[in-house]
This record gives C-alpha cells, sequence and structure tokens, in this order.
C-alpha cells in the first residue's frame, strides 16, 4: 500500500491522474455515440466516393446531422476523402451556404439576390444575345456550319450520364462546338 499510494502522490504530481480523468471524460462524450450511420456518396465528383453520415433523430422528427466521414468498407475510397469531401458536411450545415442565384451587375461591386425565374432569364437573353451575334452559318469555305462560335459549355464533373446526355444534345442544338467537362480540364 505504501508502494502504491507513493506511486498515486507521483502519478499526480506529474498530472497523469488528471489526464486520464480528461480521457474518460472525452470518451464518455463521444460526438457520434449511440447515432445512426447512413451511407452515400460523396456528391461532388465522378471518383464517387463513398461516406458514412452520422445521425441522430431529435424530438420532434428532426434528424441531427452529426458527422460526415468517408467509408472504410469502400473499395474507391477506403475511408479516405479529398479536402473536398472531407468538407461534404458543410453542405448540409454551413450558415454561409449559398441558397438563392446572385447577381452581380457590370461594374458593381457587391452581389444581389434574385429569383431562380430572373436568374433563368437572364441566362437565357444572355444565350440568346451570343448566338445571334456570333452564329455562323457558312465558313470561309462555303460549308454550311451552322455554329454558335461565341458561347462555351463546361458540365461538372458530378453530372450523372443521363444529365451530361441532356446537356450535349440541348448546346449542340444551338450549335456550339466548344463543349467541356470539369473532369478533363
Ligand atoms: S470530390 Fe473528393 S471526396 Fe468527393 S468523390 Fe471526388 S475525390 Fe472523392
Amino acid at each position: 500500500m505504501g508502494v502504491a499510494g507513493a506511486g498515486a502522490i507521483a502519478a499526480s504530481g506529474l498530472g497523469f491522474d488528471v489526464a486520464v480523468a480528461e480521457s474518460t471524460k472525452v470518451k464518455q462524450q463521444l460526438r457520434i455515440e449511440g447515432a445512426a450511420e447512413a451511407h452515400s456518396i460523396c456528391p461532388y465528383c465522378a471518383v464517387g466516393c463513398a461516406l458514412i453520415a452520422y445521425v441522430r433523430p431529435r424530438p420532434g422528427g428532426a434528424i441531427e446531422l452529426l458527422q460526415i466521414e468517408g467509408d472504410p468498407d469502400s473499395p474507391v475510397n477506403e475511408g479516405r476523402l479529398c479536402p473536398k469531401g472531407a468538407t461534404a458536411m458543410q453542405l448540409a450545415v454551413s450558415p454561409r451556404r449559398v441558397e438563392s442565384p446572385l447577381y452581380r451587375a457590370p461594374g458593381a461591386t457587391s452581389w444581389q439576390k434574385i429569383s431562380w425565374d430572373d436568374m433563368l432569364d437572364r441566362i437565357a437573353k444572355n444565350i440568346k444575345a451570343s448566338r445571334d451575334a456570333t452564329f455562323v452559318a457558312v465558313d470561309a469555305n462555303g460549308n454550311t456550319v451552322n455554329r454558335t462560335e461565341g458561347i462555351a459549355f463546361a458540365g461538372g464533373a458530378a453530372f450523372s450520364s443521363e444529365e451530361g446526355y441532356v446537356a450535349t444534345k440541348v448546346m449542340r442544338g444551338l450549335g456550339l462546338v466548344h463543349l467541356e467537362q470539369q473532369a478533363r480540364v
């Protein structure tokens, strides 16, 4: 008992007992303790890394998102995520998330919120104006080409095959020849 007592006093003197008590407290307060696992896929790019979202039901039926991390069982990412995927939780919880279209007028220094209808109308008008101004019906050699040289289109890497198909059809219909994909640039 004498030895044990001396040891306890020595450990206390070095702060070990405090460290153990603190780590025990952290373990008891584990943020995802008792949470359910929901499996998902990172939405940012076509690599398709698997995610685990830790969620907990709240009184009233709402679901609280506690943590998102890479799924170690996925053969694609084996638990790892790139910096973008590692912040996937911010898509759901960040107070800085942009939730409506923003417009900055030429020369303006600040952005203003506009509605989705206003934004789509603006894009449609600009596409028509650019197409009308740059459309080439016949090239320098007299060949009929019917192309739009003043607009380029870049798809996102999160495009599904179907979205890519539709986007390509629409853009080719407008006469675009400059089509790219974010995963290639
Ligand atoms: S953005 Fe990063 S984490 Fe997400 S699927 Fe692509 S490589 Fe994976």
